[in-house]
């Protein structure tokens, strides 16, 4: 794009699912879109795997929502279960089905959808998809931003002219630390541990869901299904290093403990991470602006981070193309922040943190009532029916579209 200067209209920083997002709808918008992406390519990290239903109707409107569905695992119930008991709560989503054209929860890797961007991307003549460009340095003037770029192959710094730059440069975003913005929130003292494995745990524990929070004797653990294999979050104990619990002698013993066989389990993959719950004060500065991990993060308790950073891309999308196409003023973009921080603070980041909480709550009489509390929720039909809207991640965007 030739036009005063600029290389495009929008340059974003960072090429995940959520930059990735904006950028289809941008293009598909007409609008001139350039991302850059720090690693040399597609990446596919043991990270998101829960898209929630509302999720599922957007990326419909890209029409990728049934490419998606066929490569992941259709879960229409989770559960919260006490091991080795087998006590369960089960939450069927089916309550959801008229709100929803997806009342289900899809397992399914998150790289698997930015696979499907990245093709649909190729097809746009207004997107540019850069790897290897790390954004290093942010500039405003009054009629641009100027996005500062280090080539993985060397040579000169380059430079980015957009009338926009968005920052969906992930949880260490170069963007929101150049607009000194504060990352406000607590970082969760333990460190989990996610293994895959083959393993058929649905074969050995009796009504499993795909998407199952364990509770166990002085611990808890996830059991999520994808395609092929399970994923096992397990969370580690307290009075062994985390160094001496990554060790595959100690993540046998972690599956072991939750079905006991005669060989070694056989793991293939294993990452640990820390969990944050943090957040921006504002979304915007200038002609910046923030998406997904870039601007909030919260635990993967309840699988809301990549879904939440979808609904951004979404919101900010509509925003800029206000802006950029029907002579919308600048501060447009606040009514982004005003629809999507909220939804962030009080649904995504304060139900993440609960979730969490339930899960490492040790006693068992505490245990005991809360599980009471949840299978009564699931044998009333509008208690169910609400809960399941809260967290699908529906009430929030309910909550969004009203604010105007
Ligand atoms: C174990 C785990 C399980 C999870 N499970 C779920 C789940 O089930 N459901 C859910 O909704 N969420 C889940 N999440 C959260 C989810 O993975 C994130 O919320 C999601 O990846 C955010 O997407 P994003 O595009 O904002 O950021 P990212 O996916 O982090 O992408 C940011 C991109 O920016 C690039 N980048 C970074 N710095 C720069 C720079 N300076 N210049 C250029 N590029 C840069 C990075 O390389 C990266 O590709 C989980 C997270 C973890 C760790």
């Amino acid at each position: 794009m030739g036009g005063g200067g600029l290389d495009c209209e929008v340059a974003v920083a960072g090429g995940g699912p959520v930059a990735l997002t904006l950028a289809l709808l941008l293009a598909r918008a007409g609008v001139s879109v350039n991302v850059y992406e720090a690693e040399p390519g597609p990446g596919e990290d043991l990270r998101a795997s829960t898209f929630h239903p509302p999720t599922l109707d957007m990326l419909d409107r890209l029409g990728l929502g049934a490419e998606l569905v066929s490569q992941g695992l259709v879960c229409p119930h989770w559960q919260v279960r006490s091991h080795p008991s087998g006590d369960r709560a089960v939450f069927d989503l089916s309550v959801i089905a008229g709100e929803t054209a997806h009342p289900y929860r899809l397992q399914c890797e998150q790289w698997k959808l930015s696979r499907l961007l990245l093709r649909e991307l190729g097809a746009e003549p207004r997107a540019r998809v850069v790897f290897g460009a790390r954004a290093c340095a942010l500039a405003q003037e009054e009629d641009r931003a100027i996005l500062g770029l280090e080539k993985a192959e060397g040579g000169d710094r380059e430079e980015a002219r957009a009338l926009f730059v968005v920052g969906a440069d992930g949880a260490r975003s170069l963007v929101r630390k150049a607009l000194d913005l504060p990352f406000e929130g607590l970082t969760y003292p333990e460190t989990t541990l996610l293994a895959t494995t083959t393993f058929p745990f649905e074969e050995h524990l009796e009504g499993l869901s795909n998407v199952t929070y364990c509770w166990k004797k002085d611990g808890n653990f996830a059991l999520l299904k994808v395609p092929g294999r399970w994923r096992v979050s397990i969370y580690p104990r307290e009075d062994v290093s985390i160094e001496d619990q990554m060790r595959p002698e100690a993540i046998d013993a972690a599956l072991q403990d939750i079905v006991p066989r005669d060989g070694p389990y056989e793991v293939m993959e294993m990452r640990p991470y820390r969990v944050h719950q943090r957040i921006v004060p504002k979304y915007r500065s200038g002609r910046a602006v923030l998406a997904g991990d870039a601007a909030h993060v919260n635990s993967p308790s309840g699988g809301m981070g990549l879904n939440g950073g979808i609904h951004d891309a979404f919101a900010l999308a509509e925003a800029l193309i206000d802006i950029l196409r029907k002579g919308a003023p600048l501060e447009r973009l606040d009514l982004y922040e005003r629809q999507r921080r909220p939804v962030a603070a009080d649904q995504i980041l304060a139900q993440a943190d609960r979730n969490r909480a339930r899960m490492r709550e040790r006693d068992p009489a505490q245990r005991a009532e809360i599980l009471a509390d949840l299978k009564a929720i699931t044998r009333d039909p509008e208690r169910l029916k609400n809960h399941l809207l809260r967290s699908s991640m529906i009430e929030g965007l309910r909550i969004a579209a009203n604010v105007t």
